[in-house]
């Protein structure tokens, strides 16, 4: 018999009280599970049949299900998979579960198994695998959009597109090696360079995208900023429609960075309160204002929030007023007249809003949504997405640039080979030991 480590199974639906529970075993053993738990005769592939699933043969019945085979390799993970629709309900799946394993065929998946036997069995590429987790965990119809078009694969198509073409500039590079300038083609050289140059600057292009495309999928970061007590955290509440920080009459109280997570126009927003900017009175107030600081220099958009009635402009907040920035000036109601900006720097045109009414703050969201539309919401081009897919067409494209200056051939082929090896490594076709786990990790259990 073959090991039960070979086979494994998961809930493969959510958990808690449902309808209906999918429980899904992938491995040799699949289908030998089936007939333990009393299936008499195994459905006929992807062919659905209504069975009572019992504890073992002649054993008490636990449950009515839908029973599913999917013979290999025309499965999701390329193995046998078994699929049982069972009633949703904890005392069910614990009798079932408790079922298989009294079997001894098959032991309970580790988070990601079955899309790693997915990938291990070429059904998808390391790209896909993680559009598949970022699918799952998608809370916004960006996140799914993007998500569901790297599982499509069209990272992996244009990262496969990428190697094959430098797979063919490698055969120019290797010629260079082995014959002489007078037995090669007159312009051979200059034409690989150009064709490479074409190349590299795509994958430059490509690069550029990529702070939009971690930002989709992990929250555009907004930091909210500006002296103690000028309302950042009621504000922040009101953005959030929860009490997310805390809002209080001492100043300095936000000594951590709060974060809440929004969704703006379908776009994921992760928007922080930070501690207020002012010299600090001790030593945890700094570490406060360091982090906030931190939060400003990371953020894509930042919210400097000022007082209405506080004609002063502290000289550490007039610095945060830079880069990507809106100024909003809270507590409009109350001001008795006009707004006196305190020497805004040119061209700031502040937004008056007051947390305590209400006053402004759908103008505020509406602003911000727009900001965030206009930075996300472009093109359908394909975006990197994650770190160490802009780490690898980083290293992809600093090895090309370097083909020009090689001084050998020699040299030349070396830093396309080094290209084709950082490209290779973001569908998963090479080095793939390193990366496994790392990209695994961030599945379910049932995934
Ligand atoms: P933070 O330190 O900048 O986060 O400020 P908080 O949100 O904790 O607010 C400081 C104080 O200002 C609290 O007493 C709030 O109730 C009050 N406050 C906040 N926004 C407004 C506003 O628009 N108008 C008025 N009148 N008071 C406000």
């Amino acid at each position: 018999m073959v090991s039960p480590a070979d086979t494994i199974y998961a809930l493969s639906s959510g958990a808690g009280l449902a309808g209906v529970s999918v429980v899904r075993v992938s491995g040799p053993n699949a289908d030998a599970v089936l007939t333990a738990l009393g299936v008499p005769v195994l459905p006929e592939a992807r062919y659905v049949a209504l069975h009572k699933l019992t504890s073992g043969p002649g054993g008490a019945v636990l449950d009515q299900a839908l029973v599913l085979r999917f013979p290999a390799p025309n499965s999701f993970t390329g193995e046998d998979v078994a699929e049982l629709h069972v009633h949703g309900g904890r005392a069910v799946l614990a009798a079932v579960f408790d079922a298989i394993s009294g079997t001894g065929l098959a032991r309970h998946a580790e988070p990601g198994d079955f899309t790693r036997r997915a990938f291990e069995n070429g059904k998808l590429d390391l790209t896909a695998a993680e559009g598949l987790a970022d699918l799952v965990a998608a809370q916004t119809d960006a996140q799914r959009r993007l998500a569901l078009r790297q599982y499509d694969g069209v990272l992996a198509d244009l990262y496969e597109g990428w190697r094959a073409r430098l797979i063919d500039l490698m055969g120019h590079a290797e010629a260079e090696i082995d014959f002489s300038d007078e037995e090669l083609p007159d312009g051979m050289r200059a034409a690989t360079e150009e064709r490479i140059a074409v190349l590299n600057a795509e994958i430059t292009q490509h690069i550029v995208g990529a702070d939009r495309g971690e930002h989709i999928r992990s929250g555009f970061p907004i930091v909210i900023l500006g002296a103690p007590n000028v309302g950042k955290s009621s504000i922040i509440n009101h953005l959030a429609q929860r009490e997310a920080a805390i809002v209080s009459e001492t100043a300095g109280t936000t000594r951590d960075v709060i974060e809440v997570q929004l969704n703006l126009g379908g776009f994921a927003v992760t928007l922080s309160d930070t501690a207020g900017i002012r010299e600090a009175s001790d030593a945890i107030e700094a570490e406060g204002v360091r982090r906030a600081e931190q939060r400003a220099e990371d953020a894509a958009l930042r919210l400097v929030v000022l007082d209405a009635t506080d004609g002063t402009l502290p000289e550490k907040v007039r610095a945060l007023i830079a880069g990507d920035c809106l100024v909003v000036v809270n507590k409009a109601d109350l001001l008795r007249g006009k707004y006196a900006a305190p020497g805004l720097p040119e061209g700031i045109v502040p937004i008056l809003v007051s947390a305590e009414t209400g006053d402004g703050l759908d103008g505020l969201l509406d602003r911000l949504t727009g900001e965030v539309h206009d930075r996300l919401g472009a093109s359908e081009a394909p975006l990197p997405t994650r770190r160490r897919h802009r780490d690898a067409l980083g290293e992809a494209s600093t090895a090309l640039a370097h083909v020009p200056d090689a001084a050998y051939p020699e040299l030349a082929a070396e830093d396309v080979r080094v290209a084709l090896r950082a490209l290779g490594r973001i569908t998963g076709r090479v080095d793939i030991d390193d990366i496994l786990d790392t990209v695994f990790r961030d599945f379910c259990i049932g995934k």
